[in-house]
């Protein structure tokens, strides 16, 4: 049984279908080879009416995600944008999670992708905090999975592409089998990548340091959200290799994500990172971001794009 919270409209290929219409054919490359590239944006109910968070960069990146693996849409990014902000009016959503996709269709099954149609999706609907309530304030405690992120030269970790995510899947099943909120992955040369679906920063000695792209981690938004926040609250930044014991001394340890948003780790392997509370690096960062996503500060970096409600029930 679906246990999510449906919205009433879906967009596919330009078109509005009804939620419960919205299908695909079984045998749909997709579903056989992990054929999709997607994101995961948010929309945030502020001051100012509902927004979302930085929609330029995360069409920029499905583009990307796109091109690596030679996938036209029919859309434009100027044309998918569109369609994310009217998906969000036409389902009448104030604060919602809103997911595209970019899949290989129906055509033929076998491998080999050439000829398969390239189909687009858009769906926005309610979602709420990805770890729990309590987390954003008490955070999580998480372990290193025992499976590694892809190396290099298997999947590229740029790409934010459906097949991806069975190596998430593992890292999650484990953490989740093991009594952890989450799993955080090391690359194949043994040094700290990424959460099963968000980034990772340490604070030490009071610097925050992030691995490096090179790491096999999906270039987070949020990411690069945080790094732009905390280098203009004055603190040093760097992307760096993380060895995993540095994690166990590190002064304070957070996820990214937009799922997560900002979300502290208070243990790693039943190590206690520092006192196992939500550190004053951690907390400045969550003030400054949840600061622009409701509207409390002023969005100086341009990062909200309002959702035009007159558009809304349109079709
Ligand atoms: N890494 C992985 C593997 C992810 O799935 C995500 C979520 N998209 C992230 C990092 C965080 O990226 P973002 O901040 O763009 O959501």
């Amino acid at each position: 049984m679906a246990n999510m919270i449906k919205s009433e409209k879906i967009w596919m290929n330009g078109e509005f279908v009804a939620w419960d219409d919205a299908k695909v054919h079984v045998l749909s490359h997709v579903l056989h080879y992990g054929s999709s590239v997607f994101e995961g944006i948010r929309a945030y109910s502020t001051r100012n009416g509902t927004a979302i968070f930085r929609l330029g960069e995360h069409i920029e990146r499905l583009m990307n995600s796109a091109k690596i693996y030679r996938m036209k849409s029919q859309f434009s990014a100027e044309q998918i944008e569109r369609a994310c902000l009217e998906t969000v009016a036409v389902n009448g959503l104030k604060e919602c999670y809103i997911r595209p996709l970019v899949y290989r269709g129906y055509a033929h099954v076998g491998v080999n992708p050439v000829g398969t149609p390239i189909d687009t999706m858009i769906a926005a609907y309610p979602w709420g905090k990805y770890l729990g309530d309590d987390a954003l304030t008490k955070g999580v405690a998480v372990k290193i999975g025992t499976w590694a992120r892809m190396a290099p030269n298997t999947l590229p970790a740029l790409a934010k592409a459906g097949g991806n995510y069975l190596n998430s899947q593992l890292l999650k099943l484990e953490a989740i089998e093991d009594g952890y909120a989450e799993a955080i992955a090391l690359d194949t040369h043994g040094l700290v990548s990424e959460g099963s679906g968000e980034n990772l920063f340490a604070v030490v000695k009071g610097e925050l340091v992030t691995p490096p792209v090179s790491s096999s981690i999906l270039a987070g938004i949020t990411r690069a959200s945080v790094l732009r926040l905390a280098r203009d609250l004055g603190y040093n930044v760097r992307e760096a290799p993380i060895p995993r014991e540095l994690l166990y001394i590190a002064d304070e340890l957070f996820f990214s994500g937009t799922a997560v948003e900002v979300t502290p780790i208070t243990s790693v392997d039943r190590v206690v990172v520092a006192s196992g509370e939500r550190g004053p690096v951690t907390k400045a960062i969550q003030d400054a971001f949840f600061g622009i996503v409701t509207g409390d500060l002023p969005d100086r970096y341009g990062w909200l794009t309002p959702v035009p409600q007159g558009a809304a029930k349109r079709k």
